[in-house]
């Protein structure tokens, strides 16, 4: 009764006060929200002590399960030292600590560690250390950023420029600059009835074709190595991002891989540039930096980005940039304790029996279904693509909210997922045991057959 009377007064309060985020507010106050109150290991627990299980770990940044004790540990620990001290002009232990331990994980040629608090932030500070790279330089045309379509980088209005989605963001056009886009080697969108060879080949061509016509006004390319998350789970063969960052570095442009959702072993390896031996110049880093604990985000540059900018103070070389909890000493210790879980669970090299058994359930129960048209899978992320008529490619109404019904079947099996549109995206946190696992395929699978066909 008591419990109730909680609910019900917490849900009053948010709906009267609070503004929650991609969300059509108008709806969200018509419904009953789910007021998440604990965590236990790969599990949410709500206020009114129901269990479900984290899906999506959390919005893509949980890694070890809530509660994590080493990571609770940390917390605590460094909350008996200082909770914040700032770092422009002092240096604090945990921030310092964590860059060595970030530059020891990362790929070759990665030296240097800008902080910030967000994905979206990581990537600004990509784009602006790229944009002024290149001022000082000297190569002052360098000014114009390659993207792959349906990409997405964070919300801030230089990473808005370059995730422009015409749904989302035409109120702001405005106030964006523009950037070139290629169509990444996307079969089921982009080059549908084609082989995969045969679509990575047109693809490459085509982003060959317009990094030449760019060529001398490339300032970088910014990726999503391996899997375009946000666009709803597109994934790309790792020859097609090798390619892509030789095209571009021949063109005499710098190469930044948006690793924020991609990074900390989702792919089934550190970084998914790893997967293509891609060594960036610029790599962005969030979500899973903390084990998904707390906000911080990294930015990591090469000796000579980070050369360029020196020179004395009357030349204003510097990067004038920065945020007041810029590498915050509580979000850096928890990271220190996330890449120390790494190495001594070994993570990584244990994840390979779980993605084995995501890819044997998207096969055998996913891809058979009706209404499924297309499974996509790098490591842990996937995505399942439901169409009203797959073969016809006649895609459900956006008025049918089918991918919101789903998830909402699953809630009622006590599965938290969250959709792309109409793609389902399953994204556990690593340690998802087998048995949680199979849950979680299961209950997504029973809520795709009884939304779809009903
Ligand atoms: C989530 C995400 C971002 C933005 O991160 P925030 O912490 O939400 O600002 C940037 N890039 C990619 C690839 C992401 O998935």
């Amino acid at each position: 009764m008591i419990e109730k009377d909680r609910y019900a007064k917490l849900r009053e309060i948010d709906r009267r006060h609070v503004w929650h985020p991609f969300t059509q507010m108008k709806t969200w106050m018509r419904e009953e929200p789910l007021v998440i109150e604990r965590g236990e290991g790969n599990y949410l627990l709500d206020v009114n002590g129901n269990r479900y299980l984290d899906g999506v770990s959390s919005l893509w940044c949980n890694v070890h399960g809530h509660r994590k004790r080493e990571l609770d540990e940390a917390l605590v620990a460094q909350a008996g030292r200082i909770a914040h001290s700032t770092m422009l002009g002092l240096a604090n232990a945990a921030a310092t600590e964590l860059a060595e331990a970030l530059i020891e994980i990362a790929p070759r040629g990665l030296s240097r560690v800008f902080y910030s608090d967000s994905g979206a932030e990581a990537v600004e500070v990509a784009l602006r250390i790229a944009a002024q790279y290149w001022q000082l330089k000297g190569e002052t045309r360098k000014r114009r950023f390659f993207t792959l379509s349906g990409s997405y980088h964070g919300d801030t209005l230089g990473s808005v420029s370059l995730g422009y989605s015409e749904q989302f963001h035409r109120h702001l056009r405005p106030l964006l600059f523009s950037v070139t886009k290629t169509e990444p080697p996307h079969v089921f969108r982009f080059y549908h009835g084609m082989s995969r060879e045969a679509a990575l080949e047109h693809a490459l061509s085509e982003a060959q074709k317009l990094i030449r016509e760019a060529s001398g006004e490339l300032a970088a390319l910014v990726i999503e190595p391996i899997m375009q998350g946000a666009a709803g789970m597109w994934d790309h063969p790792a020859q097609y991002l090798h390619e892509i960052a030789r095209l571009a570095r021949d063109a005499g442009a710098l190469v930044i891989a948006d690793e924020v959702a991609t990074g900390f072993g989702r792919t089934g390896r550190m970084f998914a540039s790893e997967h293509a031996g891609l060594c960036p110049d610029l790599m962005c880093l969030g979500k899973g930096i903390t084990g998904g604990y707390l906000p911080l985000a990294a930015t990591l540059a090469s000796e000579e980005i980070f050369e360029a900018f020196l020179g004395e103070p009357d030349e204003f070389r510097a990067f004038y940039y920065g945020h007041t909890y810029t590498g915050n000493p509580l979000a850096a210790a928890v990271a220190c304790a996330n890449l120390e879980i790494f190495r001594k669970e070994a993570v990584i090299d244990r994840l390979a029996p779980r993605i084995a058994q995501m890819t044997r359930a998207l096969n055998e129960g996913f891809a058979p279904l009706p209404h499924v048209a297309d499974v996509r899978q790098a490591g842990m992320m996937v995505g399942i693509e439901l169409m009203r008529e797959p073969t016809r490619r006649e895609p459900y109404r956006l008025a049918e909210q089918t991918g919101v019904r789903v998830i909402k079947a699953a809630r009622r099996r006590g599965v938290v997922i969250r959709p792309l549109g109409d793609v389902i995206v399953l994204m556990p946190p690593l340690s998802i045991s087998e048995s949680e696992l199979d849950t979680l395929l299961e209950a997504t699978k029973e809520s795709i057959r009884e939304v779809t066909e009903a």
